[in-house]
């Protein structure tokens, strides 16, 4: 038998040098495809090697090829670390390896998960007694969600979809915004409604639903089962959908269900400085939410919220007659998501919560949508630059227009051209990373700020890294 204490031990080594080295080394990762094929490729082995051995080779030829995205300057996609309590709860989740399908396999997993969904609920604002699923992520959070009201539209309609399917059913309207996550119509896909199926309702200039047109659009639907999906952050601008006209237009209609994305989002519902961007989203019927975004927990951590307990319950239970379900109050997590056996993931959410308090999140979120406006503040007034969004969250969508020696505006061609080249230039420079997107046909770079430890220190380096790339960018096109 391997000594397992001192392995342990060792890869508790591993990781804090990682950690501790995290703020030093170049955000992005240095190995290429090719080299680290090389490092991890070859035959399998025949013969087995020392557990020591393997973990140890795993954190040399894993190295170059990681993303310090659990450090302070990175700024792409919507990433979070992880605090340190939730990693740590993480680690035992694994050492333990019990089952969080059912209570009987795993019942602090699911009281674990029972406490952090009260605690969840509570905090977002939403009505008490809805149900939580404990998800990969927002994808099948949405699908969850989604599915939830798939079995309450159509029951009301008379057809139980769990038993007999789609085929011959009443066709359910499916109603999105223009700038509704990806993830949602790869949500209706899975749940056979189809990825384009959708009526798509306008959005404005900062991508939010337009009331206006929503209701054009369900002025045609009032007949028909309807689920309608809003948004709460947008993933470019972080702009909320109007939700008190969303749901007035939506309750007017005999059968609808209201679905709301808030994969980082809600999170604004938390604090009082922010909630004004989430009004009227209790009234909804379910919601999407990430933890392994804005809480800072490990992947992977989605959690899906639903009003309508029993419609989530029969969109998802498994009810196999072998399954030794409890009689009792106890929680069965199976019947909240679409998983039997699964990882625990309770744990660091509720490890993430106690950490924090309920202060403590509110800080933290307050702080990414500070450092967001001071990075956005500190490059408003650098050359050529426009800073696109209304910085109302966390999310910044920056343009970068290049100097011209006549004095005339470069073209949009141009502009775009510059901006990738900007952000190209920050990825290879390393001091931080961001990433790039197109809003409304523009490039732009996308900064979000969603990480636990990220100072106003970090924010300022940042800033003069983007700077300073941009500025090296102009003198190599040599204007
Ligand atoms: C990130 C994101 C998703 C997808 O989340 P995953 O956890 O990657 O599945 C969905 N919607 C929005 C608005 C997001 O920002």
């Amino acid at each position: 038998m391997p000594d397992r204490r001192t392995l342990l031990r060792q890869t508790a080594d591993l990781a804090a040098d990682f950690l501790e080295g995290v703020d030093a080394r170049p955000v992005r990762a240095t190995a290429t495809h090719e080299e680290l094929l090389a490092a991890f490729g070859g035959p399998l082995p025949d013969r087995g090697e020392a557990a020591g051995e393997v973990v140890s080779d795993l954190a040399a030829i894993a190295d170059p090829g990681l993303i310090a995205s659990a450090g302070p300057r990175y700024f792409g996609f919507v990433i979070g670390g992880s605090l340190p309590s939730a990693l740590a709860a993480d680690w035992l989740t694994s050492a333990w390896d019990n089952n969080a399908g059912l209570y009987a396999i795993g019942p602090a997993a699911s009281v674990a998960e029972e406490v952090a969904a009260g605690w969840l609920v509570e905090i977002f604002g939403l009505p008490a007694g809805s149900s939580v699923g404990f998800s990969t992520g927002a994808t099948m959070a949405s699908f969850t969600a989604l599915a939830a009201g798939r079995h309450r539209v159509l029951d009301r309609a008379g057809w139980n979809v769990e038993e007999d399917g789609l085929q011959g059913a009443p066709e359910i309207a499916v109603v999105v915004g223009a700038e509704a996550h990806v993830t949602i119509h790869v949500s209706l896909q899975m749940l056979g409604l189809g990825r384009n199926r959708v009526f798509r309702v306008e959005a404005d200039g900062q991508g939010r639903m337009r009331p206006d047109a929503l209701r054009e659009v369900l002025a045609g639907l009032r007949d028909r089962p309807v689920l309608v999906c809003a948004q709460s952050g947008n993933v470019n601008t972080g702009a909320f959908d109007p939700l008190p006209e969303i749901v007035a237009a939506v309750r007017e209609l005999p059968n609808a269900w209201l679905h709301v994305d808030g994969a980082f989002g809600l999170w604004a519902a938390v604090s009082p400085s922010l909630r004004h961007l989430t009004t009227g989203v209790a009234d909804a019927d379910s919601w999407t939410t990430d933890a392994h975004k804005w809480l800072n927990v490990p992947y992977d951590s989605g959690i899906a919220i639903v009003r309508d307990a029993a419609a989530h319950h029969a969109a998802m239970t498994l009810g196999a007659a072998y399954y030794v379900e409890t009689a009792g109050a106890e929680r069965d997590p199976y019947n909240w998501v679409a998983e039997s056996s699964r990882r625990a993931r309770g744990f660091p959410i509720y490890a993430a919560l106690r950490e924090l308090g309920r202060d403590g999140l509110v800080a933290m979120i307050d702080r990414c949508c500070a450092l967001a406006r001071r990075m956005a503040d500190g490059l408003r007034d650098a050359p050529g630059v426009t800073i696109l969004n209304d910085v109302v969250l966390n999310q910044v969508l920056v343009r970068f227009a290049p100097p011209s020696s006549d004095g005339t505006m470069s073209d949009d061609a141009a502009i775009d051209a510059f901006t990738r080249e900007v952000i190209a230039e920050v990825q290879r420079e390393g001091t931080c990373w961001l990433g790039g997107t197109t809003w409304h046909g523009m490039a732009a770079m996308r900064i979000s700020v969603s990480n636990w430890s990220t100072t106003e220190v970090d924010a300022d380096l940042s800033v003069a890294a983007i700077r300073r790339c941009a500025k090296r960018v102009a003198e190599a096109v040599g204007v």
